[in-house]
């Protein structure tokens, strides 16, 4: 039997890199400028252990572009290699020297910040070079070195005459790529990548005024100078302790994050966790509206404060994707496609934290503020009622601060509602009715009639509504929720007076054949109802049941129990005890009862919004007859 080692020739693994390693070619720019910070951080914690003894300073990395060499420089003053360090690190594919040294420093090193993982990154220069050349110079007292390749297995390495520390690596940009000479490309992407990384990075000058001078003349002109043009901001927000923040200060960075977004976010969710994994950020709720720049928007995820994605679907519960801000997270494996990711454990548990700790702040906001939270309210409910409905974890804890408006704009949580409408408005089952309008215009009349009765009206009015009530009812046995317009008040709710009849039995009968004979069936199924002489005489309802499946198919459930073409059906339900109900039934000139039907149909159809077009046209025409 022989065993041995599959040798991967790198020969046949550099073109596969050079093509395939990332689709996104942009990318190199990100792996170098982390490279550079690694070195650099690398340099900082062997300063801090004592193991390397030079003067760490305030070191930068710096960008730089050569248009008429073809060149892009990347230049740091991090710890930078030795021959032998070039040797092992650089011209063996695939071994990484971030893991190394975050094996061997184990312990001290765990938070110093470093970014790289796989040992590929120095090789997506090739996506965009034809040659790459590496000049470093060790931090030890080591003569530098001169590495050059051209993209073939083949390179060369000479000693070189650096003498300050660092690495610089030089880019020969080949043809297809020459883009990434422009200065507002590079601009560009430093902007996305690398805008909130740890070391300070230099891209060109840029002039600044020196400060006045106490005794300066009227007429002076402030000097200027250049100076260096840093791109990033090294300790984003995120970074920092809560404690150390002001509400002003999470606002400056949500327009550092967004500089195109002029809205103030409603408010800000501190994320902060390192066991069991490593997670921080900023989430923020922002203002809803259709904005455009509002969907470009999005959550951004970042690993060790280098940029990743702006697709953090799967990491952040679907219900909170409207948010914004940033997640920065090294335990994000990112290698692994998006339906791996969602397997994944750990990202599953950073998800779950995410949901936990947005349901904790809102409790918060709630107690703490409760009028404040109140006015907020219309802006952040879409987003929790849809967190309600997808998330069971979000659910449990949303019962002590989600709010029940009512039309008067008073705000109840569920609890308080239900306190509220117990000793008057149950049903004949004895349930508790929840009466509520989706359109206070719309259904204003309705309203009306439920609020002379002294019942109290909620206003629920986001497009997923009824999915969400239909929720309610399922966990809470003793509640049903009916519109205002489902059916008339009388019925809906349960009185211990009732009301009798003015009508006899063969009178309402005849009423009622009277009626269905003028009526338009089979949109119109009419009820005679003996109800308060004083209650409107017609009302057109639409039963709870039906509307609800309806709307319910319409938002989402695709055509659910294939309601979506239903035709629209009502209940007319008319009072018996009405004067007008007494008059259409005494009047003998089948001619006039017709045009009391219609004329008082139509009105009903006005209360609700149903008088369109041709019949509108018609009523009015005939109501100026009336009056004239
Ligand atoms: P990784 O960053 O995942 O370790 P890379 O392919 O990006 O893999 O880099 C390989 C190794 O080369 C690094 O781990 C590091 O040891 C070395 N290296 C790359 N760039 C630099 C640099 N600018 N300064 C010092 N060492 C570097
Ligand atoms: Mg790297």
């Amino acid at each position: 039997m022989a065993s041995g080692k599959i040798n991967v020739s790198v020969e046949n693994i550099f073109p596969l890199i050079k093509k395939f390693l990332y689709n996104d070619h942009e990318i190199f720019l990100r792996e170098l400028v982390s490279n550079a910070t690694d070195a650099t951080l690398k340099l900082k914690h062997l300063t801090s252990i004592g193991e390397a003894k030079v003067e760490y300073g305030n070191p930068i990395i710096e960008v730089k572009i050569d248009k008429e060499g073809k060149k892009l420089h990347i230049i740091d003053q991090g710890l930078g290699m030795t021959s032998d360090e070039v040797e092992k690190y650089i011209n063996q594919v695939a071994f990484s020297g971030a893991e190394e040294f975050l094996e061997k420093y184990k312990d001290s090193a765990k938070d110093s910040g470093i970014i790289g993982h796989f040992g590929l990154g120095f090789y997506s220069a090739f996506m965009v070079a034809e040659k790459v050349e590496l000049i470093t110079k060790s931090y030890k007292d080591e003569p530098a070195a001169h590495w050059t390749c051209d993209g073939s297995p083949e390179f060369t390495l000479i000693p070189s005459d650096k003498t300050t520390r660092g690495t610089e690596i030089i880019l020969h940009i080949a043809e297809d790529s020459l883009d990434f000479l422009e200065e507002y490309k590079i601009k560009e992407l430093l902007n996305k990548y690398n805008k909130f990384m740890p070391i300070a990075i230099k891209f060109g000058t840029k002039k600044q005024s020196l400060p006045k001078p106490e005794d300066a003349a009227d007429d002076y002109v402030a000097e200027e100078i250049e100076v260096d043009n840093i791109i990033n901001n090294p300790n984003p927000a995120w970074t920092k302790q809560p404690a150390d923040l002001t509400d002003e200060d999470y606002k400056t960075f949500y327009h550092e994050l967004y500089p195109m977004q002029f809205e103030e976010p409603l408010f800000n969710i501190h994320l902060n966790v390192d066991y069991p994994f490593n997670l921080t950020g900023i989430l923020y709720f922002p203002k809803m509206s259709n904005d455009m720049q509002m969907q470009k928007d999005k959550i951004q995820m970042y690993q060790n404060q280098v940029f990743v994605t702006d697709n953090v679907e799967g990491i952040v519960p679907e219900f909170l994707g409207m948010l914004k801000g940033v997640i920065d997270s090294p335990d994000i494996p990112l290698n692994v496609s998006r339906s791996g990711l969602q397997a994944d454990s750990n990202v599953k548990k950073i998800s779950n934290y995410i949901t936990r700790k947005v349901a904790d702040k809102l409790k918060a906001l709630f107690t703490e503020n409760r009028e404040d939270f109140e006015k907020k309210w219309n802006d952040i409910k879409i987003v929790l009622e849809y967190g309600m409905l997808s998330e069971p974890k979000f659910y449990e804890k949303a019962g002590s601060f989600i709010l029940y408006p009512t039309v008067d704009n008073k705000y109840y949580i569920l609890n308080e509602l239900k306190e509220a409408i117990k000793d008057n408005q149950t049903d004949k089952n004895g349930k508790l009715v929840v009466l509520y309008a989706s359109n206070k215009d719309a259904q204003h009349s309705y309203i009306a009639a439920a609020k002379d009765k002294g019942y109290q009206v909620l206003l629920l009015d986001s497009p997923i509504i009824s999915h969400l009530i239909q929720k309610l009812e399922g966990d809470n046995e003793n509640l049903t929720f009916v519109r205002v317009d489902g059916d008339s008040i009388e019925k809906l709710i349960e009185k211990d007076e009732v009301q009798i009849s003015k009508l006899s039995d063969d009178e309402t009968e005849k009423l009622k054949t009277v009626l269905e004979t003028l009526v338009p069936k089979p949109t119109y199924n009419v009820q005679l109802e003996a109800m308060d002489s004083n209650a409107s005489p017609f009302i057109i309802t639409q039963p709870e049941f039906m509307r609800r499946m309806k709307e319910m198919s319409q938002s989402g459930g695709g055509g659910m129990f294939g309601m979506g073409n239903m035709p629209e059906m009502y209940n007319l339900v008319v009072n018996s005890n009405s004067e007008l109900a007494t008059t259409i039934l005494n009047t003998t000139d089948k001619s006039t009862q017709e045009h009391l039907v219609k004329q008082a149909l139509d009105l009903a159809k006005i209360s609700q919004g149903l008088l369109k077009g041709e019949d509108l046209t018609a009523f009015v025409k005939r109501s100026f007859e009336l009056i004239k």
